[in-house]
């Protein structure tokens, strides 16, 4: 087999082999429906009841404030749903940032259309979120403040407690979309002074198709699913046990492993973003230098197409993602780094790479000198970058 690196962690990562195992019991064996009675469903109760406990630790939060759900997107549908539709009668304005993912854009987008109004707060040029704007954005009316812990494109991590806090004093809900941070960052929703979070365990070596939202004690939400009465009347439908199992087990390890694993990254991080940012020209690191998730890179390459950079990568064994949208059948530049103001043309030459603990050093090298023999090879083809190399002749 040839090469194989797989830089795309934060799209999805490997389920870790004790999770996995962790989980095997509750598929053949324990598989009963912990809502039944006899006490064969009792081990697959208890095992849930666990995995909450291990997800409740980790946030600092109790064990009956985590609710299990479908994923990322389903706590972020629920959470930003529920409280509009439950504070309705209060007030109609929503407040979140234009760099969040799409489970909470397009869920903002629907709710507009469903009569609420949403400002969409600004960031800077490293993606960090204008305090200034948002608290100018708070109205009478606002019953929702929803903003990211860390961007998934370009790694950057957002002033949460400050965000908290200003939330806080104005009364208002506080919900963030943890997906990219819960198991690579310290989370305390007290001190954080957040009232919602989203988590997905696939992005921290778990299993697909599981994930949770926090839910503080007392804020009183409707639920998204209606049906049984599991997780106390709030989210319908059997419980996926070894999913919640896996969750629970991934969350245990990556508590445990955090402060060496990401200490690890960000090593291989900071030597990955200074040989490209010295070594490949007309080149843009997005997103903030040190206030960034330990395993993200994000550069942007000028008069390149992000799209057959990530072609030729692939060709070389190299799993990476870029900026663009492309793959999902639209043109259109991520929203992410338009928003940090990047132009169409340089927004279109990105690369995100995200790392994982697997990774190593001669792994990084391979990938940055593949990553310049492509980006030159390309820029070779492109007439822009004839016409530039000429001006810049001419000027000399
Ligand atoms: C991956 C991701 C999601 C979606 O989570 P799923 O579990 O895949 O639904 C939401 N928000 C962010 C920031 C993400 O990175």
């Amino acid at each position: 087999m040839g090469k194989f690196i797989y830089l795309d962690n934060a799209a999805t990562t490997a389920v870790h082999l004790d999770v996995y195992k962790s989980m095997e019991p509750y598929f053949t064996e324990f598989y009963g429906n912990p809502s039944s009675i006899y006490s064969f469903a009792a081990k697959s109760k208890k095992a849930i009841e666990d995995a909450r406990h291990e997800i409740a630790s980790f946030l600092g939060a109790k064990d009956n404030e985590i609710y299990f759900t479908g994923g990322g997107s389903e706590s972020d549908n629920w959470a930003i749903k529920s409280a509009a539709f439950a504070l309705k009668e209060k007030g109609k304005h929503i407040i979140t940032s234009k760099i969040e993912h799409h489970a909470v854009l397009h869920t903002c987008q629907y709710l507009e259309k469903e009569g609420f109004e949403v400002s969409y707060i600004d960031v800077d040029e490293n993606g960090i979120l204008k305090l200034e704007e948002l608290k100018q954005a708070i109205r009478e009316d606002t019953i929702l403040i929803t903003i990211m812990f860390a961007n998934n494109e370009i790694g950057t991590i957002e002033p949460i407690r400050e965000i908290g806090k200003i939330a806080e004093e104005h009364k208002i809900l506080f919900h963030t979309d943890a997906v990219q941070a819960y198991g690579h960052l310290p989370i305390n929703v007290d001190d954080l002074h957040i009232d919602m979070l989203s988590a997905s365990a696939h992005k921290l070596n778990g299993p697909k198709g599981i994930g949770c939202m926090y839910l503080r004690n007392g804020v009183k939400l409707g639920p998204l699913l209606h049906g049984g009465a599991q997780e106390r009347n709030r989210r319908a439908g059997t419980h996926n046990v070894p999913g919640i199992v896996g969750f629970g087990e991934a969350t245990k390890i990556a508590a445990k492993t955090m402060e060496k694993r990401t200490e690890y990254e960000r090593e291989l991080r900071d030597y990955l973003i200074d040989r490209v940012m010295k070594e490949i020209p007309y080149t843009r690191l997005n997103g903030h230098r040190t206030k960034r998730l330990s395993n993200n890179a994000n550069f942007s390459f000028r008069f390149i197409e992000g799209e057959s950079l990530l072609i030729m990568l692939d060709q070389k064994g190299i799993c990476a993602s870029s900026g663009s949208a492309c793959t999902s059948g639209s043109l259109d530049p991520s929203h992410v780094l338009l928003a940090i103001g990047l132009p169409h043309e340089i927004a279109h030459g990105s690369l995100r790479l995200t790392l994982a603990e697997n990774i190593t050093k001669q792994d990084i090298d391979y990938v940055v000198e593949e990553t310049k023999k492509i980006v030159e090879r390309l820029r070779s083809m492109s007439p822009l970058y004839e016409d530039f190399i000429k001006e810049q002749k001419e000027e000399v």
